[in-house]
């Protein structure tokens, strides 16, 4: 399911800017089959480096690694954002925010202009659905 959300961009000033993040929800479900994939991809890409016998090793170990990594950020992960849009409140630069996999606010980001912490709060009152998945 896919929603929105209107954020608040608190500075290092006391002026506030708008963001707005499109969000996927995962069910249980949704979650375990999405860690299921992250695991099977990596090991999709690993399989065909076994052929050489002097990297098995190396990428079983980081392969296993990787999944398991893979497997459990993605169970975890019930909200996971598609993209966040806001402006800086300090330089005033518009950007997308790079976001982890798992989505909560308040959120620590940073403005890729002025390089300036930031952080990402719900706005209060402003959710509205987009669509239904
Ligand atoms: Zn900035």
């Amino acid at each position: 399911m896919t929603h929105s959300m209107d954020l608040d961009v608190v500075g290092w000033g006391p002026a506030h800017a708008s963001a707005h993040a499109v969000l996927v929800h995962y069910s249980r479900w949704g979650r375990i089959l999405r860690a299921v994939e992250g695991f099977l991809v990596v090991w999709a890409i690993a399989l065909p480096m076994l052929l050489v016998p002097t990297l098995i090793i190396p990428v079983v170990a980081n392969a296993l690694a990787l999944s398991i990594f893979l497997f459990v950020v993605r169970l975890r992960a019930s909200e996971v954002a598609k993209v966040v849009r806001g402006t800086c409140p300090d330089c005033g630069h518009t950007q997308f925010f790079d976001v982890p996999t798992r989505f909560r606010v308040p959120l620590e980001v940073e403005c890729q202009q002025c390089s300036r912490g930031l952080k990402l709060e719900e706005a209060i009152g402003e959710q509205a659905p987009v669509s239904v998945a």
